[in-house]
């Protein structure tokens, strides 16, 4: 069974982030980029599968411009077999509709048995690509999850989800499509030996059109702003004059 995974290129997670002045966006130009942190959960999860014996191939996918190509690099010196680059100009939309559809293209050209995915890119925080995919392609879900368990024989995987209140344990179908919550499992770091190895595995490069894909944007962005400034805090001398600031001027007991 082969295995499929989306990364993403993100803003890395420790940057601040700076609002373009225009308003526009974000700003991306000569800030450290990496893979979403839900994505790399997801490779993680991935090779963990193929190291047990469970599946012959990690495929990692990614969408976007150029540089995406780095972010596919990282997957490849993590252990991914090989790569596919959807390229397009930064100037098209690659909202999660978008994305999904790209997606769906592409498992129907490799046909992988799971489609991982993180639950959330931390740019966008859409919270959708996977939901979206795992409708255009008709296949079970098992979205949040912090442990999934593969039957080969069976051909189903049981996902732990976690919701609300507690975690939900579901059985799916193969294939199938599964996003990865923060639990599921602490990625690796690529290792010297295996980032060389990297630079000699393959990445294909499709464009949507070639997949039949038209790009195109469903949503308008208004405008990007920083949110409201926090106002300082006070030190106060004791816990009566809290008490009393608490009582007289927040008015919350
Ligand atoms: P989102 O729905 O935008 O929060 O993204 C959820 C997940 O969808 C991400 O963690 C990725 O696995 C995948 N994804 C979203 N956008 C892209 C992209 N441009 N390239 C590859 N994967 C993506």
């Amino acid at each position: 069974m082969k295995i499929m995974v989306a990364v993403k290129r993100v803003v890395d997670y420790a940057v601040k982030i700076r609002v373009k002045p225009d308003k526009s966006g974000v700003e991306t130009k000569n800030v450290k980029m990496s893979m979403n942190p839900f994505c790399e959960i997801a490779l993680e999860e991935a090779l963990r599968i193929r190291e047990a014996g469970l599946a012959s191939e990690v495929v990692a996918v990614s969408m976007g411009p150029a540089q995406c190509v780095d972010t596919l690099r990282t997957g490849l010196a993590m252990g991914a077999d090989r790569a596919i680059h959807v390229e397009s100009s930064s100037a098209d939309h690659f909202y999660p509709l978008n994305v999904a559809k790209l997606l769906k293209a592409l498992v129907d050209v490799e046909k992988p048995g799971l489609l991982i995915l993180g639950k959330q890119a931390i740019d966008d925080d859409c919270n959708q690509t996977g939901q979206m995919v795992a409708g255009l392609l008709n296949w079970p879900q098992g979205t949040f999850a912090s442990k999934v368990v593969l039957d080969k024989e069976k051909k189903t995987a049981t996902v732990d989800r976690e919701v609300d209140g507690g975690i939900e344990t579901i059985c799916l179908d193969l294939p199938a499509v599964v996003t990865t919550d923060l639990r599921l499992n602490q990625p690796r770091y690529a290792t010297l030996p295996n980032i060389m190895k990297a630079k000699s595995k393959p990445i294909k490069k499709v464009s949507p059109e070639e997949l039949n894909v038209h790009i195109r944007s469903d949503l308008e962005v208004l405008e990007v702003s920083e949110p409201p400034k926090r106002k300082a805090g006070v030190i106060l001398s004791s816990v009566d004059e809290l008490i009393d600031k608490l009582k007289n001027e927040a008015r919350v007991i």
